[in-house]
């Protein structure tokens, strides 16, 4: 199979580099897609290349694990490396390019071997399985979550796990239905949409931010589960519900709207793991092209800007571990079945292998490494950090972070 990296926009300078690239597995491909990544952000980013040799950063040392923070950001419904991080498409992550990774450990080669799906993918993230709920369901994932495993182990209250995501179909991402955690055990949901569509008589002036699902726009999930309720806002966040409608008006795009109610519950509740679903890029699903592109550059700014307020926020700077991770890819634009950026349906290794980046508490700046990681060793690696044991996650630490 010839490898390309051809897009309806690519440079011809694009095609000339990666023609020569030929792969005959799904893991060479995944191998060789890593390898170029690792090589744009060592001449683009200034990072080194890793070794396990390397310790973790300083700050740790002086923070007990019960006052660290983790921050995880979903990054959009995944974007592809021409339009990110190989040179003809830096330009759409400056954020990520000159702030973000410079500062990270960034992993060039995580592999989703689970369902390309957004709301089964983050729910696999979320609880360190490949999940196998229907994507399109209101169903509780089946193993234990990140949110649960945190709270029970080191007896954490309510307020200090919450999800933020963009679409009601990711309202009973908070826990699982697993046998060992009970009702009510694991993280707050908040739905951004569903609280402005509830605030809205008329959705007339809000309709660009109210829309669920790319995918599927008849798509119109049942909600249940601890689904947190417009007449909690003002109580529990401190924001009236005037405010919340006024600011919405002036945001382009759900994951605006997503951030904004974010920025509150850190300021208001300061919790200490929370979970930030971005879902602009998605999109693309629609197939024009500039809208995906737009989504890629909105994304990259609310990462940093999120990166930025958690420097500014007393509880949560210096103490603070970011990562930020898509869920998975796109399709290659050379597979019959797919549509290159447009979806992600044809479970090729490009859609299959993504990245990650952790930065902050803990965490060694400007290094990246290669080698092979599970989207589902993100969990046990925040239970390591954080000291908890993601018991039935099936996937393992990532020692170079521990
Ligand atoms: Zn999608």
């Amino acid at each position: 199979m010839v490898m390309t990296f051809c897009s309806p926009k690519a440079d011809a300078a694009a095609l000339a580099r990666f023609s020569g690239i030929r792969a005959s597995s799904p893991r060479e491909i995944a191998r060789q897609v890593a390898v170029g990544r690792r090589e744009f952000l060592r001449s683009a980013a200034g990072v080194v290349l890793g070794s396990t040799l390397l310790r973790p950063g300083p700050f740790f040392g002086t923070t007990p694990q019960s006052k660290r923070k983790m921050v995880v950001i979903t990054f959009g419904g995944g974007a592809r490396d021409q339009e990110t991080f190989a040179p003809e498409g830096q330009a759409n992550i400056p954020h990520l390019m000159r702030e973000l990774i410079p500062q990270s450990t960034f992993f060039a080669q995580v592999t989703n071997r689970g369902i390309l799906g957004h709301y089964v993918a983050t729910a696999s993230l979320a609880t360190g399985n490949y999940e196998t709920v229907n994507n399109f369901a209101s169903l509780p994932p089946e193993s234990p979550t990140v949110f649960e495993y945190f709270r029970k182990q080191l007896k954490r209250p309510a307020s200090d796990a919450w999800v933020v995501a963009p679409s009601n179909g990711f309202n009973r991402i908070g826990e699982s239905n697993h046998r060992s955690f009970g009702v009510g055990t694991g993280a707050r949901v908040i739905l951004p949409k569903y609280l402005l569509g509830a605030a809205t008589s008329s959705s007339a002036d809000y309709g660009h931010l109210l829309r669920d699902s790319y995918e599927t726009p008849l798509y119109a999930p049942e909600l249940g589960g601890n689904t947190f309720e417009l007449d909690q806002m003002e109580g529990i966040l401190k924001l009236s519900v005037d405010d919340f409608k006024t600011h919405a008006l002036n945001l382009a795009s759900p994951d605006e709207l997503s951030v904004y109610v974010v920025r509150h519950l850190m300021r208001r509740l300061a919790p200490s793991l929370l979970w930030v679903t971005m879902h602009d890029i998605d999109i693309a699903h629609a197939g024009a092209y500039s809208l995906y592109i737009e989504g890629i550059r909105r994304t990259d700014r609310l990462c940093a800007e999120l990166w930025n307020a958690i420097q500014k926020e007393p509880e949560y700077s210096g103490k603070t571990t970011l990562f930020i991770l898509p869920d998975f890819g796109r399709d290659a634009d050379d597979d019959s079945g797919g549509n290159g950026f447009q979806h992600h349906r044809t479970g090729d290794a490009l859609s299959r292998t993504t990245w990650m980046m952790a930065l902050g508490a803990g965490i060694r700046e400007g290094v990246v490494f290669d080698e092979p990681v599970e989207t589902i060793d993100l969990v046990p690696t925040l239970g390591s950090l954080m000291g908890f044991s993601a018991t039935f996650s099936r996937g393992k630490p990532i020692a170079v972070l521990l």
